[in-house]
């Protein structure tokens, strides 16, 4: 049994720190490497502006997804409206969760409807904070998206209707099982940590998989499944809880 990977890459708009993501722009390249990244389709967050913004950066992102990388929609600005921790209870804010239903929808609309002319709606969605309730869930049904990349556990599952990929840590566990999926946000990251994470990338090349082949992995057992994820998530909760 071996572990599989997926390489997540968060806050992915026009002002993020292009010089910092360029190695793993490069290693992609070199090895052929289908990428998850989440774009901010409206992004008014300053704090996600750290470099000049990139004029082609959706023509830029159209060639990545031609070259097979996903592209999820991450939230619609980025501004977060509440401090909701939603239901996986792991952020401390939110962009959704909270909100009524019909704000959240209009909200994803709009996200999706500037997706969808720049070609690069893919019907994936990836919480800002990770943060989202039953009312996203339901908005995200309601606008055809198929699949969150959040969730606990090492294999997709179902949740309402949708295909719950989880996502645990920004660091590989290697246990030998399953997806994991290692999220990771250039903007913050330092030389060392990115240099470490391309190291990480070339060495397990053959054990990096895309989005799509991810939430075809089945678990063989249901059991060892539903197992899993009940102890992902309490260990996860406890490990944040550690760190405050
Ligand atoms: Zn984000």
């Amino acid at each position: 049994m071996t572990t599989r990977y997926l390489i997540r890459f968060d806050d992915i708009t026009p002002g993020m720190a292009w010089s910092k993501f360029k190695p793993f722009e490069a290693v992609a390249d070199e090895l052929n490497l289908p990428f998850l990244v989440g774009v901010v389709p409206d992004c008014r967050d300053q704090s996600l502006v750290v470099e000049p913004e990139r004029a082609d950066f959706w023509a830029w992102l159209r060639e990545k997804a031609a070259k097979g990388w996903t592209i999820a929609q991450h939230g619609y600005t980025h501004i977060y409206a509440t401090k909701e921790r939603g239901l996986l209870g792991i952020g401390r804010k939110s962009e959704f969760a909270g909100l009524p239903y019909a704000k959240q929808f209009e909200k994803l609309a709009n996200g999706k409807e500037i997706m969808m002319r720049e070609g690069v709606w893919h019907g994936v969605f990836m919480a800002p904070s990770h943060s989202f309730d039953a009312n996203t869930l339901k908005a995200l049904k309601a606008l055809d998206f198929s699949a969150i990349t959040d969730g606990y556990g090492f294999f997709a599952y179902d949740v309402d209707g949708l295909i719950a990929l989880p996502q645990l840590l920004a660091r590989p566990l290697g246990l030998g099982l399953g997806v994991e999926t290692i999220c990771l946000h250039v903007n913050t990251m330092s030389d060392a940590s990115i240099a470490r994470m391309v190291g990480f990338i070339r060495e397990h090349r053959s054990s990096i998989i895309g989005f799509g082949d991810a939430i075809a992995i089945e678990s063989k057992s249901v059991l060892v499944e539903q197992f899993l994820r009940f102890m992902s998530q309490f260990a996860l909760r406890s490990y944040r809880r550690v760190r405050g």
